[in-house]
């Protein structure tokens, strides 16, 4: 394992991912010599493909941009590439192939045949008219296009690319191919999209929290709920929380947190979804609106205000390794039992420690989060198909994948010996899907 990770020495985030996987899935390989044999952990590190290019186009003010464009097409052994686009400053290499090996468990574990994958730009929507995003992802379009297609690459929506997003980028495909397939998914409805799918990744997480809480006899009914971030993810886990009974009490954007103690209502979350989703707004406006605490970020801390709030479960939906340490010792403080993760990767390897030390609730990202590309997958078989599920149909699946996921883990942890460790359990479960299915295929 050293030398595994002393190559990727540049590629911080990346070499956290592919540490804790590793250490999860050592007592696959001690069983199995023929994992060892063939390398498989070596490939399975390595992408089968990475592509990196440039991206040009003309803002409002008529003056020329440049951003770098990315698509990591990390494993196709159990199906095509699949995975989200993020547009965000702060993309790297390290983090789109974090991203995309995470992916490969992931999609492993929604039972569907989906292969992993992962792309964007450090493009920054933020502040940028319409019309701007648009030549922007047309512009990245025209060179991502000769790359995916349904049997072989499609990509998603993640940070910083939404509904919007996808119609600009699904449109100069459509241009260039001169043809209308199921390429991309997150799509409207009107134009190949699924019911569900902006919803499937919040609520499946709160589905797959539901899980975890039925093995202590528990439901998120009556919990106190702390939820990171105000994008896709934190909207549609919050609007689950309610609906099941739960209070949710805070919200967050890369500014700062708002506390709301009297719960986000209904109403309230129609006030945060127009803000966030149409007026493209901060979220401190809500305090204003409603007279509620608002803290602004503040580095010199060292830790999140929003983790030392009192709650039952936390539910960060942000983004990587927002919980640190002190972080997750002051959620245990403050009596938080259940952890379950929206974002990818959002605890850091010590914070992760500690959960499992207190032996709270603690989902893992690509466990907990598995629903929006479990929809996703639905998506491509509705497409496919020519055919649109109703509402109903959708959910009741993304219900029955999130509980499969959940026995999946158990089932894995308690057969590698670490009986209750969603960790091991999800690591474990993808891990063995993915290796069989390339010792299937041969040494490509
Ligand atoms: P959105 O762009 O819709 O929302 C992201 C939210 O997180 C915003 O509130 C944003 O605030 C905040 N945020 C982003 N970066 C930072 C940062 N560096 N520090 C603090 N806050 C930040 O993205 P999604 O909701 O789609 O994605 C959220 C997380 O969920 C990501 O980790 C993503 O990989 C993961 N995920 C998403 C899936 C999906 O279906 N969309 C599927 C599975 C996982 P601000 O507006 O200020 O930037």
């Amino acid at each position: 394992m050293k030398e595994i990770l002393k190559k990727l020495e540049n590629e911080p985030e990346f070499a956290q991912a592919v540490r804790e996987v590793l250490e999860s899935i050592q007592p696959v390989i001690d069983r199995d010599p023929e994992c060892k044999h063939l390398k498989i952990i070596e490939r399975i590190i390595e992408p089968e493909r990475v592509i990196i290019f440039r991206v040009t186009w003309v803002d409002d003010q008529g003056n020329v941009q440049i951003n770098r464009g990315f698509r990591i097409q990390m494993n196709s052994a159990i199906g095509p590439y699949k995975g989200g686009l993020r547009f965000h400053p702060s993309v790297n290499l390290s983090i789109l192939k974090f991203l995309a090996f995470e992916q490969v468990f992931k999609n492993a574990l929604t039972t569907l045949p989906l292969g992993g994958g992962k792309g964007g730009s450090d493009f920054n929507p933020k502040g940028k008219s319409d019309g701007e995003v648009m030549r922007f992802c047309q512009a990245f379009m025209s060179e991502l296009f000769r790359h995916i297609g349904p049997n072989t690459d499609v990509p998603a929506g993640d940070i910083g690319v939404g509904g919007r997003e996808i119609g600009y980028l699904f449109g100069m495909y459509k241009k260039l191919r001169n043809e209308f397939s199921g390429v991309l998914t997150g799509k409207a409805l009107n134009w190949g999209g699924s019911l569900i799918r902006p919803e499937a990744t919040g609520y499946g997480c709160i589905y797959f929290a539901e899980e975890m809480l039925k093995t202590r006899k528990k439901s998120i009914k009556g919990k106190t709920c702390l939820i990171s971030g105000s994008g896709n993810v934190a909207f549609f886990a919050a609007e689950k929380i309610i609906e099941l009974g739960g209070k949710v009490v805070t919200f967050s954007d890369s500014s700062g947190y708002v506390y709301d103690g009297d719960g986000f209502t209904k109403e309230k979350l129609e006030f945060v979804k127009n803000l966030k989703f149409v007026r493209r707004g901060r979220i401190s406006e809500y305090a204003e609106k409603y007279g509620v605490k608002y803290t602004p970020v503040d580095p010199s801390l060292g830790y999140n205000p929003l983790w030392n709030e009192k709650a039952d479960c936390a539910f960060p939906c942000a983004t990587q390794n927002e919980i640190n340490a002190k972080d997750a010792a002051n959620l245990i403080k403050n009596g938080v039992f259940l952890v379950a993760e929206g974002a990818n990767m959002p605890t850091v390897p010590e914070g992760i420690e500690i959960f499992l030390e207190n032996k709270i609730l603690y989902g893992p990202g690509k466990a907990a989060n598995a629903g929006g590309v479990a929809v996703s997958g639905l998506e491509m078989t509705q497409n496919s198909m020519r055919l649109n599920w109703s509402r109903e149909q959708v959910d009741k699946e993304l219900q029955r994948i999130m509980r499969d996921i959940h026995t999946a883990c158990i089932n894995a942890a308690k057969e590698y010996g670490t009986p209750g460790n969603y960790v091991n359990g999800a690591n474990i479960a993808g891990f063995k899907k993915v290796a069989d299915a390339m010792k299937d295929q041969g040494i490509i």
